[in-house]
């Protein structure tokens, strides 16, 4: 067996790149560039911050997945089987990258996805905890889209769903803190912190 030591030096800047056992997803407290652990390497990708909407702060910034898809919902049948109209657009999902449980994940995936907050520079705070891969945060999105049409009030029978990814960031997203919870700065949205992220 060989065990490969790969650098966690940002591909950016070379700073150390700060983390915690088991982190796979980085953001640079020193520049603000990304990176993914790769097979061989950290490998750069975009990234960028949700930054608090007015009146809300951030005590603590945890990482994210910004990713612009084309969703396409073809072949709805209703109940009774009669068709019903699909739809296809561009659509901007922002999923949760660090420990939580699904049904947290979910409900804030949901709520950051609907609030199309302000973008700003990348904190010069550690980021970390990200550990939630880019096909797994592609997966969720695929089931918020089917989750959206099952909630729509037509007794959906059956649906295709299709999303292509078009781009992706790694995102900060701020939080604060309340005993054994974190508040999202950008929705207000309280997710249970089962383990101090
Ligand atoms: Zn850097």
């Amino acid at each position: 067996m060989t065990v490969r030591l790969i650098p966690l030096d940002c591909p950016s800047c070379g700073s150390a790149m700060r983390s915690r056992d088991g982190d796979t997803l980085f953001l640079c407290e020193h520049c603000g560039g990304g990176a993914v652990l790769g097979q061989e390497a950290l490998e750069q990708v975009e990234s960028t911050a949700l930054l608090p909407t007015p009146g809300r702060r951030a005590e603590i910034w945890l990482p994210g997945w910004m990713i612009d898809a084309e969703v396409e919902v073809a072949d709805r049948v209703r109940a009774g089987g009669r068709g019903a109209p699909g739809w296809k657009g561009p659509k901007t999902f922002v999923i949760p990258a660090f420990n939580l449980s699904l049904s947290d994940t979910i409900r804030l995936a949901r709520a950051l996805s609907a609030a199309a907050g302000a973008t700003g520079q990348v904190p010069h705070e550690p980021v970390t905890g990200g550990r939630l891969k880019l096909t797994d945060a592609l997966a969720l999105i695929r089931h918020l889209v089917v989750g959206d049409e099952a909630r729509r009030t037509d007794l959906l029978a059956s649906l295709r769903v299709e999303v292509v990814e078009g781009s992706h960031r790694l995102l900060a997203l701020p939080f604060t803190k309340a005993k054994g919870h974190l508040q999202c700065a950008v929705t207000g949205t309280v997710v249970s912190a089962s383990q101090e992220p």
